[in-house]
């Protein structure tokens, strides 16, 4: 094949790789185009792959088929066997490799290139193992924040966000000292050393409440290392797909910001979410008032209005077809049902969404928090299911909480509540919720599945 026709079909590829892409993305926005989206997007990236195949620096491919068929080996079985409920730990490990990958490819770049590296190029390298390896380690302690190795707590120690800023000070003039003299390989060392002390120190002092706002940033780190790597490798394809997802990622941290009211500064330099060790304590001290599956579907039986607010819980127990099915049975009893959705209920932003979608649940039953919480307070009967964090008075209340201007579902506002979860333990931020100790709420013990399985045999008549 010509040396012309290669570059035709690589680049033709790449055309209609980075233009499924934005096709994907636009589906991304709606729940209802959202499953084709991912579709477009999954092709776009073969075609993407297999014309960068056609690009004229490769001489050789054995080592490409090698990583091929080892990432395919340990990339199905990670996509089929892990659970939605693992999902956030499992984008911060993929999150992890990818930056691994993308520094590991800068180090490559730099030790074939060395002083014949022109200045521009000298700077996208740097840049890329900086990012890279951020990410890299960055992803690592989040990974292990999110299945529980290292403590969900912010770890901080005096001086520690002046050392963060110093160490990005340094490691940017180091960047600057390299365009001056491409090849140096002691700067060099030194960027690459530092980027991995700072992505353990960037993570470290945030705490687990605020990790889904980490993890879009670091998604972003990972986009624009790919991209910083895209000039390097002279691959168009890695410089759209960076962008593109760097851009996207920084949006989505900005958006869950807002969602959580923190400031995006202080998620970029490390610096929030020092807990109350007191609010933080385990051991149930809120006094609760039990209800059985008979109690509650009576008290549904009468309702004009229901709100359900799901969270992480329906996602372990799988709950949302059982959900719908008790939402049906109080539709068609003339109740009116909406599901209140909160932004970062569950482990991943859009994880309620996802899985009631699945159940088949109308999407115009869904609100967002802005758009409902004002109907609380004239709702008869709000059932959560197995949501914690996201529905905390104190978020509201209590400042030395690690919760504290989180918007949160104004639950405890309606006229009654049933709380549906397994016993007392607390939610992904460690604290107490004291929505369970008030006067208008039961609790209703056992699996969501369950317990929703049987109060809507007790809603019809049965026997549970
Ligand atoms: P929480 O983690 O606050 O609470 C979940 C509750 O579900 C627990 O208290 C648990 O209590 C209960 N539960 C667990 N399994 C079951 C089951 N099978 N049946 C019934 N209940 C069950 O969840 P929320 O959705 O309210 O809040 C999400 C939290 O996760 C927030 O703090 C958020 O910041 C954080 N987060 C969110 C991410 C995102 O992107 N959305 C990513 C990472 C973190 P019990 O064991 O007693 O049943």
């Amino acid at each position: 094949m010509s040396p012309e026709l290669h570059n035709l079909i690589y680049r033709s590829a790449l055309l209609i790789a980075s233009f499924l892409f934005l096709v994907g993305l636009r589906g991304l926005s709606r729940p209802e185009t959202a499953r084709r989206g991912t579709h477009y997007a999954a092709v776009g990236m073969l075609i993407g792959v297999l014309g960068t195949l056609f690009h004229h620096d490769i001489v050789q491919y054995q080592w490409i088929l090698g990583g091929v068929v080892l990432g395919t080996v340990v990339g199905v079985p990670m996509g089929l066997w892990i659970p939605m409920t693992k999902m956030p730990e499992r984008i911060a490990l993929s999150h992890a490799f990818g930056g691994l990958a993308v520094a590991t490819v800068g180090v490559a770049e730099f030790l074939h290139e060395g002083a014949a590296m022109s200045r521009i190029a000298a700077g996208a390298v740097s840049f890329e193992v900086l990012m890279g390896a951020i990410t890299f380690t960055g992803s690592l302690v989040a990974f292990g924040k999110l299945q529980g190795f290292i403590t969900g707590k912010p770890l901080t120690f005096p001086g520690n966000n002046a050392l963060n800023f110093i160490l990005i000070g340094v490691a940017f003039v180091a960047l600057g000292l390299l365009v001056r003299t491409p090849g140096d390989i002691t700067i060099f060392l030194v960027i690459c050393g530092l980027a991995l002390v700072l992505g353990l120190l960037l993570v470290l002092p945030i705490g687990g409440a605020d990790m889904p706002v980490v993890i879009c940033l670091l998604n972003a780190y990972a986009g624009l290392a790919a991209s910083a790597s895209g000039f390097v490798l002279d691959n168009d394809v890695l410089i759209i797909c960076g962008a593109l997802d760097g851009g996207s990622g920084i949006l989505l941290a900005l958006i869950m910001s807002k969602a959580m009211n923190r400031s995006f500064g202080n998620v970029l330099f490390g610096a929030f979410g020092a807990v109350d060790a007191t609010a933080a304590a385990g051991g149930s001290a809120v006094a609760v008032r039990e209800a059985s599956v008979e109690d509650a579907a009576e008290l549904l039986k009468i309702a004009g209005s229901v709100i359900f607010v799901p969270g992480y819980g329906m996602a372990v127990g799988q709950a949302q077809h059982a959900v719908r099915d008790l939402a049906n049975l109080l539709t068609a009893n003339g109740t009116r049902v909406k599901y209140a959705i909160h932004p970062v209920a569950g482990r991943m932003p859009g994880h309620m969404n996802v899985l009631l979608a699945e159940a088949n649940v109308p999407y115009d039953q869904l609100y967002e928090l802005e758009a409902i919480n004002d109907e609380f307070p004239q709702t008869d009967v709000v059932v959560v299911v197995g949501a914690n964090d996201v529905v905390h008075p104190a978020a509201r209340t209590t400042p030395s909480s690690p919760i504290y201007g989180m918007p949160i579902l104004n639950a405890d506002a309606a006229k009654a509540v049933l709380v549906l979860k397994r016993g007392m333990s607390v939610g992904f931020a460690g604290i107490e919720n004291e929505l369970f100790g008030l006067p208008q709420t039961q609790m209703v013990f056992g699996d969501a599945k369950a317990t929703l399985t049987k109060m809507a045999a007790a809603f019809k008549g049965g026997h549970g």
